[in-house]
């Protein structure tokens, strides 16, 4: 079994350093984290060693069983605690309603268990995000806001016990043997280098005395983090794929000299030409982690194939084609007992990996993190005129089978209009890219779009990076699928 990791929490951050113990709470209610609880820290210990080595299935149909239990336990156990499923109680899963993102923001107030409303959570998620100070709580839980790049926010609300279940999760899904040794019986703690747009306590967390974890605000942009990056010599570093990327390049010219075990690209689709950019720098694979406000759903296992978090989350494909090779995840997260996250439709494109994983993980193997529906574009059949998709990693395949390399663009879609930008300006890259979207078109034997300079604008550090976007699709009532 495992050794429980001694006072995790965040007893050395400075945020608790300065918290009076006498205080756990100021005056608008808002509490400041303390020390993890034993029971947490225990509670940490054993989802790490169930996730990484108790949990092991003989086949599909063996882990269906279980997990249909546990999704019924859940349904049975937290679903009458909410207002808004009350009434459901008793039914089975399929009977439940699926849920949309304005759903869930219209309805947080009923469809969590604490009795939280959103005006509330947004208010405190909102003083964070404003003051840069992500430590307070609101009534002991932790809140946040949603990294989404446009539209209305996401609103995130996870108790102190369930943080401990997500930290325990997250090392077993990440560490590899070496840094997980380390982790349990070394004489040194696991430095973690932590990039994103926004912290937060359920991050922090991970922060021990076995673990020395760093975030770097990425409001701040990038290279700023680099002499205390320098400094710490990191063992892991997690950031969106295109500030690993940038971390990449500074490696690569020697400005960076740092030696990780592992490198984890999170938050943003990882695509091809950064894959390759950020292994060659390291020398080592890049791992996923599929985390989302919605929940923890995928993660790369040792053979460098990304799964679906099965164990903790179910997802009902919602499949785009007939061959079923690419679906739109609709989740119910039975680790989560607050916010509850049942038959929850993401807003992502996942591709299925046609070859099974020779690891032994019961989740689903999964292709790609494509994108999200709207990184879909649409072009009408040449010969039928009905809508044909043509999904992110098709546009990206076509752009990388360029006959030259192509500097970074942006593709964005406004009915048959397709404006693009080239990162160099050059007559000759534009050239390029329209006449290998114009052959990505000719290929599915659909009507070509007209092309459209725009401005090459880079994306801020702090801001999603989306290369290919459909900001609105051809005016059209049939719709196909590719
Ligand atoms: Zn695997």
């Amino acid at each position: 079994m495992i050794t429980p990791l001694p006072s995790a929490g965040c007893a050395s951050s400075p945020q608790a350093e300065r918290r009076s113990p006498s205080c756990p709470r100021t005056a608008n209610g808002h509490g400041r984290p303390g020390s993890m609880r034993l029971a947490d820290t225990l509670r940490l210990g054993a989802y790490l060693a169930r996730t990484r080595w108790l949990l092991r299935f003989r086949n599909r149909a063996a882990f269906d069983d279980w997990q249909r239990r546990q999704v019924q336990r859940f349904l049975d156990k937290h679903l009458p605690l909410s207002p808004f499923y009350r009434d459901y109680a008793g039914q089975p899963l399929s009977a439940l309603p699926v849920i949309d993102k304005q759903t869930m923001l219209a309805r947080f107030d009923d469809m969590n268990t604490a009795g939280v409303s959103l005006d509330e959570a947004t208010r405190v998620a909102l003083a964070a995000e404003t003051t840069r100070d992500f430590a307070p709580e609101l009534r002991g839980m932790t809140v946040g806001l949603s990294s989404g790049t446009q539209g209305t926010r996401g609103v995130f609300l996870v108790a102190h016990e369930e943080r401990a279940r997500w930290a325990g999760i997250m090392m077993a899904r990440t560490l590899p043997n070496a840094l997980m040794r380390r982790l349990l019986i070394g004489a040194r703690p696991v430095k973690v280098a932590f990039f994103l747009r926004a912290n937060s306590n359920l991050y922090t967390t991970l922060k021990s005395r076995r673990v020395d974890f760093r975030f770097h605000d990425l409001l701040r942009g990038v290279d700023c983090h680099l002499p205390a990056l320098i400094e710490q010599q990191p063992d892991l570093v997690v950031a969106p794929a295109s500030i690993l990327a940038r971390l990449a390049q500074h490696a690569a010219n020697g400005a960076l000299p740092i030696r990780p075990q592992r490198i984890i690209s999170v938050a943003e689709v990882l695509e091809a030409d950064d894959k390759a950019r950020i292994e060659q720098a390291f020398g080592m694979n890049v791992h996923q982690l599929y985390q989302c406000t919605e929940g923890f759903l995928g993660y790369t296992c040792e053979a460098g194939v990304l799964h679906l978090n099965e164990e903790f989350v179910h997802i009902e494909p919602e499949w785009l084609d007939k061959e079923r090779t690419r679906f739109v995840p609709i989740v119910t997260d039975f680790s989560r007992t607050t916010q509850l996250i049942v038959r929850y439709r993401l807003d992502d494109v996942l591709r299925v990996r046609l070859t099974p994983c020779a690891c032994g993980a019961a989740g689903r193997a999964i292709e790609a993190v494509e994108g999200r529906c709207d990184d879909v574009l649409w072009l009408p059949g040449a010969h039928h005129g009905a809508l044909v998709a043509l999904y992110p990693d098709m546009v990206r395949q076509a752009v990388t089978s360029a006959p030259a390399a192509l500097p970074d663009y942006r593709i964005e879609q406004h009915g048959m209009a397709w404006r693009i930008a080239v990162a160099d300006e050059a007559e000759a890259s534009h050239a390029a890219l329209t006449a290998s979207l114009q052959r990505l078109a000719a290929r599915h034997a659909l009507t070509p779009p007209v092309f459209q300079r725009m401005p090459f604008a880079d994306t801020d550090a702090h801001v999603k990076r989306r290369r290919i976007r459909c900001v609105g699709r051809p005016a059209t009532n049939q719709e196909n699928h590719a």
